[in-house]
Protein backbone atom coordinates (compact mmCIF):
# COMPACT_ATOMS: atom_id res chain seq x y z
CA UNK A 1 0.00 0.00 0.00
CA UNK A 2 1.25 3.04 -1.12
CA UNK A 3 0.62 5.01 2.02
CA UNK A 4 1.57 8.73 2.91
CA UNK A 5 4.54 10.57 4.23
CA UNK A 6 2.86 12.19 6.68
CA UNK A 7 -0.07 12.01 8.92
CA UNK A 8 -2.30 14.09 11.63
CA UNK A 9 -1.73 12.62 14.91
CA UNK A 10 -2.07 14.36 18.50
CA UNK A 11 -3.13 17.93 17.69
CA UNK A 12 -0.45 18.17 14.63
CA UNK A 13 1.29 16.62 11.24
CA UNK A 14 3.85 14.20 11.80
CA UNK A 15 5.98 11.68 9.95
CA UNK A 16 3.88 8.81 9.30
CA UNK A 17 6.31 6.62 11.51
CA UNK A 18 5.83 8.67 14.14
CA UNK A 19 1.70 8.21 14.68
CA UNK A 20 1.60 5.42 17.06
CA UNK A 21 -1.03 4.21 19.16
CA UNK A 22 -0.08 2.01 22.34
CA UNK A 23 -1.61 -1.70 22.45
CA UNK A 24 -3.56 -0.23 25.69
CA UNK A 25 -5.63 1.98 23.53
CA UNK A 26 -9.39 1.95 24.25
CA UNK A 27 -10.26 2.70 20.70
CA UNK A 28 -8.18 -0.45 19.77
CA UNK A 29 -9.32 -2.85 22.59
CA UNK A 30 -13.31 -2.38 21.75
CA UNK A 31 -13.44 -0.98 18.39
CA UNK A 32 -14.51 1.98 20.00
CA UNK A 33 -13.28 4.57 16.92
CA UNK A 34 -15.38 6.04 14.11
CA UNK A 35 -13.88 6.83 10.71
CA UNK A 36 -14.54 8.08 7.53
CA UNK A 37 -12.97 6.90 4.01
CA UNK A 38 -13.34 10.04 1.21
CA UNK A 39 -11.25 10.42 -1.53
CA UNK A 40 -9.50 13.27 -3.85
CA UNK A 41 -9.43 12.34 -7.60
CA UNK A 42 -6.65 13.82 -9.82
CA UNK A 43 -7.96 15.85 -12.83
CA UNK A 44 -4.96 15.32 -15.53
CA UNK A 45 -5.61 18.25 -17.58
CA UNK A 46 -5.56 21.12 -14.76
CA UNK A 47 -2.31 18.58 -12.72
CA UNK A 48 -4.58 19.33 -9.96
CA UNK A 49 -6.12 16.98 -7.10
CA UNK A 50 -10.01 17.88 -5.98
CA UNK A 51 -11.63 16.66 -2.94
CA UNK A 52 -14.98 15.03 -3.39
CA UNK A 53 -17.86 16.30 -1.17
CA UNK A 54 -15.57 16.58 2.17
CA UNK A 55 -17.90 19.23 3.73
CA UNK A 56 -20.49 15.96 3.74
CA UNK A 57 -17.96 13.65 4.90
CA UNK A 58 -16.88 15.03 7.76
CA UNK A 59 -20.43 15.78 8.71
CA UNK A 60 -21.20 11.98 9.16
CA UNK A 61 -18.09 11.58 10.94
CA UNK A 62 -18.97 14.34 12.97
CA UNK A 63 -22.91 12.58 13.49
CA UNK A 64 -20.96 9.14 13.99
CA UNK A 65 -19.15 10.81 17.18
CA UNK A 66 -21.74 11.93 18.67
CA UNK A 67 -23.62 8.72 18.48
CA UNK A 68 -20.58 7.23 20.29
CA UNK A 69 -20.23 10.19 22.95
CA UNK A 70 -17.18 11.25 21.46
CA UNK A 71 -16.37 15.29 20.96
CA UNK A 72 -13.28 16.93 19.17
CA UNK A 73 -12.22 20.26 19.28
CA UNK A 74 -12.97 20.83 15.08
CA UNK A 75 -15.68 21.32 12.63
CA UNK A 76 -16.21 20.06 8.96
CA UNK A 77 -14.43 23.58 8.28
CA UNK A 78 -11.47 23.16 10.06
CA UNK A 79 -10.88 19.51 9.70
CA UNK A 80 -11.20 20.20 5.82
CA UNK A 81 -8.40 22.45 6.76
CA UNK A 82 -6.37 20.18 7.94
CA UNK A 83 -7.31 17.52 5.44
CA UNK A 84 -5.63 20.25 2.85
CA UNK A 85 -2.76 20.52 4.88
CA UNK A 86 -2.16 16.51 5.35
CA UNK A 87 -2.50 16.49 1.17
CA UNK A 88 -0.30 19.46 0.63
CA UNK A 89 2.17 17.72 2.69
CA UNK A 90 2.74 14.93 -0.06
CA UNK A 91 3.53 15.38 -3.64
CA UNK A 92 0.35 13.23 -4.73
CA UNK A 93 -0.05 13.14 -8.30
CA UNK A 94 -3.33 10.28 -8.62
CA UNK A 95 -6.42 9.86 -7.24
CA UNK A 96 -6.03 9.21 -3.18
CA UNK A 97 -8.28 8.01 -0.56
CA UNK A 98 -7.92 9.94 3.24
CA UNK A 99 -8.98 8.06 6.41
CA UNK A 100 -9.71 10.26 9.54
CA UNK A 101 -10.53 8.42 12.73
CA UNK A 102 -11.55 9.39 15.72
CA UNK A 103 -11.05 7.29 18.69
CA UNK A 104 -11.33 7.01 22.38
CA UNK A 105 -7.73 7.60 22.66
CA UNK A 106 -7.42 6.20 27.36
CA UNK A 107 -5.06 3.25 27.70
CA UNK A 108 -6.66 0.26 29.95
CA UNK A 109 -9.30 -1.97 30.25
CA UNK A 110 -12.99 -0.52 30.82
CA UNK A 111 -15.75 -0.23 28.18
CA UNK A 112 -17.92 2.24 28.12
CA UNK A 113 -18.45 5.80 26.48
CA UNK A 114 -17.91 7.92 28.84
CA UNK A 115 -15.39 9.95 30.74
CA UNK A 116 -12.77 9.12 28.05
CA UNK A 117 -10.52 11.25 26.15
CA UNK A 118 -11.20 11.32 21.87
CA UNK A 119 -8.10 12.15 19.75
CA UNK A 120 -8.32 13.08 15.84
CA UNK A 121 -6.11 11.40 13.67
CA UNK A 122 -5.96 11.10 9.98
CA UNK A 123 -3.53 9.69 6.73
CA UNK A 124 -4.01 9.21 3.25
CA UNK A 125 -3.13 6.72 1.09
CA UNK A 126 -3.24 5.80 -3.06
CA UNK A 127 -5.95 3.93 -3.63
CA UNK A 128 -7.26 2.42 -7.19
CA UNK A 129 -10.68 0.44 -7.69
CA UNK A 130 -11.31 -1.49 -4.49
CA UNK A 131 -13.43 -4.61 -6.16
CA UNK A 132 -11.59 -6.07 -8.66
CA UNK A 133 -14.00 -6.97 -10.93
CA UNK A 134 -16.29 -3.86 -11.13
CA UNK A 135 -17.52 -3.80 -14.34
CA UNK A 136 -19.14 -7.49 -14.28
CA UNK A 137 -19.28 -8.36 -10.37
CA UNK A 138 -20.99 -11.66 -9.37
CA UNK A 139 -23.02 -10.58 -6.16
CA UNK A 140 -24.33 -13.39 -3.38
CA UNK A 141 -26.73 -12.77 -0.82
CA UNK A 142 -24.80 -13.32 2.30
CA UNK A 143 -25.97 -15.45 5.09
CA UNK A 144 -24.85 -12.60 7.73
CA UNK A 145 -27.83 -10.02 8.69
CA UNK A 146 -26.86 -6.00 8.78
CA UNK A 147 -26.17 -4.72 12.00
CA UNK A 148 -29.66 -3.28 13.20
CA UNK A 149 -29.84 0.24 15.08
CA UNK A 150 -30.52 -1.00 17.70
CA UNK A 151 -27.33 -2.69 18.06
CA UNK A 152 -24.49 -1.00 16.76
CA UNK A 153 -25.90 2.16 14.35
CA UNK A 154 -25.53 1.45 10.92
CA UNK A 155 -25.90 4.99 10.03
CA UNK A 156 -22.83 5.18 12.44
CA UNK A 157 -19.18 4.71 10.60
CA UNK A 158 -18.15 2.53 13.77
CA UNK A 159 -14.93 0.93 13.16
CA UNK A 160 -16.25 -1.89 15.66
CA UNK A 161 -19.39 -2.67 13.06
CA UNK A 162 -16.90 -3.44 10.57
CA UNK A 163 -16.47 -7.06 12.22
CA UNK A 164 -19.69 -6.99 10.77
CA UNK A 165 -18.79 -5.76 6.96
CA UNK A 166 -15.57 -8.31 7.31
CA UNK A 167 -17.38 -11.19 7.76
CA UNK A 168 -19.69 -10.45 4.93
CA UNK A 169 -16.80 -9.85 2.81
CA UNK A 170 -14.42 -12.95 3.67
CA UNK A 171 -17.10 -15.30 3.15
CA UNK A 172 -18.74 -14.02 -0.20
CA UNK A 173 -14.67 -13.57 -1.48
CA UNK A 174 -14.53 -17.53 -0.25
CA UNK A 175 -17.21 -18.43 -2.08
CA UNK A 176 -15.67 -17.32 -5.42
CA UNK A 177 -17.97 -13.93 -5.32
CA UNK A 178 -17.37 -10.64 -5.54
CA UNK A 179 -19.01 -8.82 -3.34
CA UNK A 180 -22.26 -9.76 -1.38
CA UNK A 181 -25.77 -8.19 -0.55
CA UNK A 182 -27.17 -8.51 3.08
CA UNK A 183 -30.32 -8.70 4.44
CA UNK A 184 -31.40 -6.73 7.25
CA UNK A 185 -33.36 -7.81 10.47
CA UNK A 186 -36.63 -7.65 8.44
CA UNK A 187 -35.05 -9.50 5.35
CA UNK A 188 -34.97 -6.82 3.26
CA UNK A 189 -31.98 -6.06 1.32
CA UNK A 190 -29.58 -3.04 3.30
CA UNK A 191 -26.36 -2.44 1.41
CA UNK A 192 -23.40 -4.47 0.73
CA UNK A 193 -20.50 -5.25 2.79
CA UNK A 194 -18.95 -1.48 2.32
CA UNK A 195 -21.31 -0.05 -0.35
CA UNK A 196 -24.83 1.33 -1.37
CA UNK A 197 -26.80 -0.65 -3.38
CA UNK A 198 -29.17 0.42 -6.30
CA UNK A 199 -31.12 -1.31 -8.98
CA UNK A 200 -33.28 -0.42 -11.95
CA UNK A 201 -37.07 -1.85 -12.07
CA UNK A 202 -39.54 -0.34 -14.39
CA UNK A 203 -37.12 2.67 -15.68
CA UNK A 204 -36.78 3.47 -12.49
CA UNK A 205 -34.45 3.64 -10.11
CA UNK A 206 -34.37 1.88 -6.88
CA UNK A 207 -32.44 2.16 -3.68
CA UNK A 208 -33.28 1.08 0.03
CA UNK A 209 -34.27 3.90 2.42
CA UNK A 210 -31.87 5.45 5.14
CA UNK A 211 -34.36 3.58 7.95
CA UNK A 212 -33.24 -0.47 6.35
CA UNK A 213 -30.26 -0.25 8.41
CA UNK A 214 -27.67 1.36 5.66
CA UNK A 215 -24.59 3.82 6.43
CA UNK A 216 -25.92 6.60 4.55
CA UNK A 217 -23.69 7.05 1.68
CA UNK A 218 -22.29 9.97 0.31
CA UNK A 219 -21.79 8.35 -3.19
CA UNK A 220 -25.53 7.09 -3.06
CA UNK A 221 -26.82 10.64 -2.25
CA UNK A 222 -24.81 11.79 -5.15
CA UNK A 223 -26.16 9.10 -7.33
CA UNK A 224 -29.79 9.90 -6.28
CA UNK A 225 -29.02 13.47 -7.50
CA UNK A 226 -27.05 13.07 -10.46
CA UNK A 227 -30.03 10.16 -11.71
CA UNK A 228 -32.94 12.70 -11.25
CA UNK A 229 -31.09 16.01 -12.51
CA UNK A 230 -28.70 14.64 -15.45
CA UNK A 231 -30.57 11.36 -16.41
CA UNK A 232 -34.35 12.39 -15.73
CA UNK A 233 -35.01 9.20 -14.48
CA UNK A 234 -37.06 8.69 -10.97
CA UNK A 235 -35.32 8.04 -7.72
CA UNK A 236 -37.35 5.74 -5.42
CA UNK A 237 -36.39 5.00 -1.50
CA UNK A 238 -37.79 2.19 -0.71
CA UNK A 239 -37.53 -0.97 1.08
CA UNK A 240 -36.38 -3.78 -1.35
CA UNK A 241 -37.56 -7.73 -1.25
CA UNK A 242 -34.66 -9.98 -1.70
CA UNK A 243 -36.35 -11.92 -5.25
CA UNK A 244 -36.78 -8.35 -6.80
CA UNK A 245 -32.49 -8.10 -7.34
CA UNK A 246 -33.92 -11.42 -9.14
CA UNK A 247 -35.74 -9.61 -11.52
CA UNK A 248 -34.01 -6.37 -11.70
CA UNK A 249 -32.85 -4.58 -15.28
CA UNK A 250 -29.79 -3.09 -13.70
CA UNK A 251 -27.63 -3.77 -10.44
CA UNK A 252 -25.01 -1.38 -9.12
CA UNK A 253 -23.12 -0.94 -6.01
CA UNK A 254 -22.32 2.61 -4.79
CA UNK A 255 -19.36 3.58 -2.26
CA UNK A 256 -15.96 5.68 -1.85
CA UNK A 257 -13.70 3.20 -1.72
CA UNK A 258 -16.06 1.21 -4.55
CA UNK A 259 -16.61 4.25 -6.56
CA UNK A 260 -19.62 2.75 -8.65
CA UNK A 261 -19.85 -1.11 -9.35
CA UNK A 262 -21.99 -2.57 -11.96
CA UNK A 263 -23.46 -5.98 -10.70
CA UNK A 264 -23.79 -8.11 -13.69
CA UNK A 265 -24.91 -11.87 -11.82
CA UNK A 266 -26.65 -12.51 -8.40
CA UNK A 267 -25.84 -16.26 -7.07
CA UNK A 268 -25.33 -17.30 -10.58
CA UNK A 269 -28.44 -15.24 -12.18
CA UNK A 270 -27.85 -13.41 -14.71
CA UNK A 271 -29.11 -9.15 -14.24
CA UNK A 272 -31.30 -7.99 -16.91
CA UNK A 273 -29.28 -9.57 -19.97
CA UNK A 274 -26.21 -10.30 -18.27
CA UNK A 275 -23.93 -7.32 -18.98
CA UNK A 276 -23.64 -3.30 -17.57
CA UNK A 277 -27.13 -2.02 -18.32
CA UNK A 278 -27.34 1.67 -20.21
CA UNK A 279 -28.32 3.65 -16.93
CA UNK A 280 -25.57 2.04 -15.10
CA UNK A 281 -23.16 2.90 -17.97
CA UNK A 282 -24.35 6.63 -18.02
CA UNK A 283 -23.84 6.87 -14.06
CA UNK A 284 -20.49 5.68 -14.15
CA UNK A 285 -18.88 7.95 -16.57
CA UNK A 286 -21.11 11.35 -15.36
CA UNK A 287 -20.12 10.12 -11.30
CA UNK A 288 -15.81 9.94 -13.24
CA UNK A 289 -16.52 13.18 -15.07
CA UNK A 290 -17.87 15.00 -11.28
CA UNK A 291 -15.48 13.73 -9.17
CA UNK A 292 -12.69 14.92 -11.39
CA UNK A 293 -14.44 18.58 -11.40
CA UNK A 294 -14.77 18.20 -14.95
CA UNK A 295 -18.80 19.47 -14.98
CA UNK A 296 -18.88 23.04 -13.88
CA UNK A 297 -22.19 22.59 -12.63
CA UNK A 298 -21.01 20.37 -9.79
CA UNK A 299 -18.29 22.66 -9.34
CA UNK A 300 -19.61 22.96 -4.83
CA UNK A 301 -18.94 19.26 -4.62
CA UNK A 302 -15.28 19.37 -5.27
CA UNK A 303 -12.47 21.17 -2.93
CA UNK A 304 -9.25 21.93 -4.98
CA UNK A 305 -6.59 21.21 -2.72
N1 LIG B 1 -22.06 1.26 3.32
C1 LIG B 1 -21.02 0.95 4.11
C2 LIG B 1 -21.19 -0.07 5.19
C3 LIG B 1 -19.78 1.58 3.89
O1 LIG B 1 -18.73 1.28 4.66
C4 LIG B 1 -19.65 2.53 2.86
C5 LIG B 1 -18.33 3.16 2.58
N2 LIG B 1 -18.14 4.33 3.33
C6 LIG B 1 -20.78 2.84 2.09
C7 LIG B 1 -21.97 2.17 2.35
C8 LIG B 1 -20.74 3.89 1.02
O2 LIG B 1 -20.67 5.18 1.59
P1 LIG B 1 -19.94 6.37 0.85
O3 LIG B 1 -20.52 6.47 -0.49
O4 LIG B 1 -20.19 7.56 1.70
O5 LIG B 1 -18.49 6.02 0.80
Amino acid sequence: MDLSKHAFFEGKIVPFADAKISIATHGFLYGTSVFSGMRAYWNEEKKRLFMFRPFEHFQRLLNSARMMAMDIPYDEEGLIQLSLDVLRMDDWKGDVYLRPTIYKADMGIGVRLHDLKDEFCMFVTALDSYVKNNSNAHLTFSSWRRIDDNSIPARGKISGAYANSALIKTDANRAGFDEAIVLDHNGHVSEGSAMNIFMVRDGALVTPPATDNILEGITRRSIIELARNELGIEVLERSIDRTEVFIADEIFMTGTAAQIVAATKVDYRPVGRGTMGPITTKLRALFDDVVRAKLPKYHQWNVEV
